[in-house]
């Protein structure tokens, strides 16, 4: 059984793939959705908000995301519903950016600040093979554009060109005590 200590790091070749789209037989499947639950339980048992199938070696276009309150990696965050992505198309609603301090669950231990398009429109299939049509902004906008990035072999650090804004963790921590 795969768990936390599996999530593949930068550097692992899988990351930098472009993932593969899954059928609708196989959005079925029951493998999938065994897939499915251990990927809710890994993200969980790392603390993190989302998780993409390329992270646990799994090359294909799957994505779960949860923003939780009480999250510590995340502080001051609202908590969202629970969602269960396969072969998302994201389109930028706007020329505008916002920046986000963002981690990743392969990157452990440093931060970066992130500026992406504040306002996305995403298409995806859900887990019950409904179409789903989201127009989302805010941190949620950044959370999404981060765990699309995943299955096309993208990670944020690419989109840091101050190598100022890449911190590690605990110099994040500190910096946010000092505000
Ligand atoms: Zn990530």
């Amino acid at each position: 059984m795969l768990g936390h200590k599996d999530i593949l790091k930068m550097g692992n070749p899988i990351l930098r793939k472009i993932a593969q789209p899954f059928s609708e037989d196989e959005i079925k499947s029951n493998e999938t959705k065994i897939l499915v639950e251990r990927m809710w339980k890994i993200m969980e048992e790392a603390g993190g908000i989302g998780l993409a199938a390329p992270q646990i070696a799994i090359s294909k276009q799957l994505a779960v995301i949860r923003l939780d309150e009480s999250s510590d990696r995340y502080p001051g965050i609202d908590s969202s519903p629970e969602y269960v992505m396969f072969n998302p198309r994201i389109q930028h609603l706007t020329e505008d950016t916002q920046g986000h301090w963002e981690g990743c669950l392969s990157i452990p231990g440093l931060r970066g600040y992130v500026e992406r398009p504040n306002k996305i429109s995403v298409d995806f299939t859900d887990q019950n093979l409904e179409s789903k049509n989201l127009i989302l902004d805010g941190f949620l906008a950044t959370v999404f554009q981060h765990e699309i990035d995943h299955l096309k072999g993208k990670l944020y650090v690419d989109l840091i060109s101050n190598k100022e804004l890449l911190l590690y963790e605990e110099e994040f921590i500190k910096l946010n005590e000092n505000k």
